[in-house]
Parts: C-alpha cells; structure tokens; sequence
C-alpha cells in the first residue's frame, strides 16, 4: 500500500496520479489526517486491504511530508561504511550516532528550501522509517514488525553550524527549516522488491551525486529500530531518518555545497523520488 498526505489529508493511492480520500472511504472511522492514520496503524491496515473510494486526483504540489508531526524525529549518522570513511570518524561498532531531526524542520517532498545565509548546505539521501507500533526493549529480529512503512528523504546539513564549537552541533546543523524534507508518500514494506536492499541515489543539477543500495547500511532498519527501542519508546509516526551513502559534498576535494538556484532530486527504488529547488 502507498499513502500520501494530500493537502493536509490521508489518501491511499491507487496509482501515482489518483487515490481515495481515507475519512470518506472510511465513514470517518479513519482519518483525516496521516497522523491519525498513524495511532491506529493495526486497525487500519486490517481495514484497508478491502478499502476502496471515489478517485482523488492527486497534484503533486499538494503533497505533504508523511509524518507531520512525529512525536520524536531521529537522524542515524555514519551508518554507510564509504561515507564513514570520507568523513573522517571512526566506524560506529554497537551503536551509531543518534540526534534529532527537530519537527520544525520537517517538510513536504517538493517545497523550494531557503538555504541558511552564509552556510555550507550539503546533501545527504536517506531512507526515512516511519514508525507504525509503540517499541521499547523489542525482541531481537522484530525491528521491521514496528515499522509503518518507508519514504524518501534529505537529511539537508549546514555543516557549518554542524562541525563548529567543542563537539558537534549535529541535531541543529541539521534542522533549519526545510531541512528534513520527506515522501513523495509512504510504502508498506510488502510492496518494495527487497526492503532491505533498495538502489538510492541523488542527483545535483542533473549529476548524480550519490548511488547506493540501502543493504549496504551498517546497521539495517531492523537494527536501527531495536537499537533505538532499547533506550527511547518509539511511537506510531515516528521518523527515523536512517543515514546516507557516500557522495556528500563537504568532503569532496574541492568541497562542494549547494547553491542557490540548483536542484536536488533524491530517488529510492520502490518509492519514488524528492526534488528541492533551493533560493537564498
Ligand atoms: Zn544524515
């Protein structure tokens, strides 16, 4: 199943062009919006398979980020080995480095991104989880049990603000507005080829920048969720932002950011892609 927030409002889609609106389907048992959608996942599931509705023509401007208003947002960081080694730190071995994606900065799939005055905007294509089922201290081997479905994201970083001061400043390098774009809508893991090994790439201005298969991730999604649930509660919307492959652009000789005017497209294969024109 693949779902979008369309203008505010849940709608499964039926191709990529139309669906039907959830609370209409559903006589308002679900709905209106994604969130909603999210607090009753298992009854929702159950009640969707037979679903059906009066066609929706989507506008792919009036598509929202999936999860909106997560109650936690999680970037993972150094979770490919390639990009482990162009950025410089040590391989992460039990646990990866966890920080926020703070709510503010979560956006839709196509919005236009102000970059940061004077900052170095840098690129990163991740795959985003979205949480489906509360999770603390999970039995080993259920981490996707816990997983609603994936997206596509942009963990946009002003490395600047991220690498500056005595430790890194990762969660708020990471969390200017629009920085954490997400969709173009979410996909039940039953509907990827291999949820665990997906072809992700990123392209600037037409290069592609980045291209990588998620099954080269150091910890994989079912890790991520346990290790995480071992230490916080996750709740139904939760995003988790799983960290990216090799390619970024503050560590390319020269560095190389993103400048006003360009445009990034971000695809994993299975979902679809992002893209953000960036302004200053
Ligand atoms: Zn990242």
């Amino acid at each position: 199943m693949r779902l979008a927030n369309h203008g505010g409002r849940a709608v499964i889609l039926t191709s990529d062009s139309s669906g039907f609106d959830l609370e209409a389907a559903s006589g308002g048992r679900f709905g209106p919006d994604l969130p909603s959608v999210y607090d009753a996942w298992d009854d929702f599931v159950a009640w969707a398979s037979k679903a059906s509705g009066p066609a929706v023509a989507i506008d792919r401007q009036a598509l929202g980020p999936v999860s909106p208003r997560p109650f936690q947002s999680f970037g993972v960081g150094l979770n490919y080995d390639e990009h482990v080694t162009e950025s410089g730190f040590a391989r992460p071995e039990l646990l990866p480095p966890v920080f926020p994606k703070f709510q503010s900065s979560i956006a839709g799939p196509f919005e236009t991104v102000t970059l940061v005055p004077g900052g170095r905007t840098d690129w990163e294509a991740e795959l985003v989880i979205v949480i489906g089922r509360h999770a603390h201290r999970i039995e080993p081997g259920t981490g996707w049990d816990h997983v609603a479905g994936v997206t596509v994201g942009q963990d946009l970083s002003e490395r600047t603000t991220q690498l500056q001061g005595p430790a890194p400043q990762f969660g708020l390098g990471k969390s200017f507005p629009g920085y954490s774009p997400q969709g173009p809508w979410l996909v039940t893991p039953d509907e990827l080829p291999d949820r665990d090994d997906l072809r992700i790439t990123c392209e600037l201005d037409g290069e592609i920048v980045q291209n990588g298969r998620t099954g080269q991730m150091i910890f994989s999604v079912a890790d991520i969720v346990e290790k995480l649930a071992e230490i916080v509660t996750l709740h139904p919307g939760d995003v988790v932002y799983s960290g990216t492959p090799a390619g970024v652009g503050y560590s390319r000789q020269p560095e190389r950011l993103i400048q006003p005017g360009e445009v990034l497209t971000t695809t994993i294969e299975g979902i679809g892609s992002i893209t953000q024109h960036f302004v200053a």
